[in-house]
């Protein structure tokens, strides 16, 4: 397979340019074509020799959208990727008031092992590269460019497939990518990292100078019910976990998010909302409560919408900011992972 160009910073393509005999202003020429979506032949600031060239050592662009479900309710679209070894990986397109977010994935599958989760039932079959995550991002943008629209994707979420913290290095090389100036230039303000709660890697990752919100998937109000829905939660204990929430919030001055997937007889009686209120107790966090997604493969259930209220109340009555998460996207497929599993099963031999 041929080496790809796209993970590469401004400076390290400037490297490959000059090893090619070129000038170093054609680093930020292929770097901001690159951020585009251009292929090679596209590049038309750039002799045709030095285009052949790149062309026959390395590939321009390395994600391409397999499919596209588009939700008639409210413009979501879910898009499926296939990456160039063949793996796919799935993202989810969000229209708001405010303008576009894209859920990126940073691994195929998750090992993570969380009961809740579609994505995590096949395993990790590998991580992402900062290009196949700056790639989703190109991609939706041609996306949009091809429906017409003026607006590209101004804020990313992190919380497709994988866990990003489990692929620091590549997520902090993305995130530096992200913000340059000749690429998609989209601050870090605009950015959400989700975790499952990697302790040792949330403490390093506070000190990057990557102030994105650090939105936790805690889901539980005791290690106890966290250990039944998240393996993860048998290495760190939660009151680790949550220091290293309030470590990331104290130097990057950035509240936290708090995610709560409600779970019928697991995780969603009014005294786990008060047992968790007084967790979370002095913390700047916002808590966001999601009424679970039924996974048929781990038999798992949600709850009524009376007994999601009843969750929120408890939690509000103790001044805990908190929201029930909005469902986007109701009539496409429900819960994240399962377009891509069901893709992988119809073509499955
Ligand atoms: S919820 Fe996130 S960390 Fe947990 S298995 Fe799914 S993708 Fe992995």
């Amino acid at each position: 397979m041929k080496e790809e160009l796209l993970s590469l910073t401004p400076q390290e393509l400037t490297e490959t340019m000059r090893a090619l005999g070129e000038g170093a202003f054609r680093g930020r020429q292929v770097f901001s074509w690159l951020h585009k979506g251009a292929s090679f032949e596209e590049m038309s600031n750039l002799p045709k020799a030095l285009r052949e060239a790149l062309a026959g050592r390395y590939d321009a662009q390395p994600v391409s959208i397999l499919d596209t479900v588009t939700s008639k309710l409210d413009g979501t679209v879910k898009l499926l990727y296939r990456l160039r070894d063949g793996h796919v990986v799935e993202g989810v397109l969000m229209r708001y008031h405010y303008g576009n977010t894209l859920c990126v994935s940073t691994q195929v599958g998750c090992r993570m092992g969380c009961a809740f989760c579609a994505s995590t039932l096949e395993g990790c079959a590998r991580s992402l590269t900062a290009g196949e995550m700056i790639g989703q991002i190109v991609c939706a943008n041609a996306l949009l460019a091809s429906r017409g629209e003026q607006e590209r994707v101004g804020n990313v979420v992190l919380m497709g497939s994988g866990e990003p913290l489990d692929n620091y290095d590549n997520v902090v090389r993305f995130l530096r990518l992200l913000r340059e100036e000749d690429g998609l230039r989209i601050g870090m303000r605009s950015v959400s990292l989700s975790t499952c709660g990697l302790v040792p890697q949330m403490r390093r990752f506070a000190g990057e100078g990557l102030p994105v919100t650090l939105s936790l998937s805690l889901h539980a109000p005791n290690d106890a019910i966290r250990r039944r829905l998240m393996p993860v939660a048998k290495a760190y204990a939660m009151d680790e976990v949550l220091a290293a929430c309030r470590e990331y919030i104290d130097k990057t001055g950035r509240r936290a998010i708090v995610e709560y997937a409600l779970v019928r007889g697991v995780n969603a009686l009014p005294e786990h909302a008060r047992e968790l209120a007084s967790r979370l107790r002095g913390m700047r966090v916002h808590v966001n409560l999601i009424p679970l997604n039924s996974v048929p493969e781990r038999a798992l259930m949600g709850v009524s919408e009376a007994e999601v209220a009843a969750f929120l109340g408890e939690l509000r009555a103790r001044n805990i900011s908190a929201t029930r998460r909005r469902e986007m996207g109701d009539d496409i497929e429900g819960a994240c992972g399962q377009l891509r599993r069901r893709y992988l099963q119809e073509n499955r031999e």
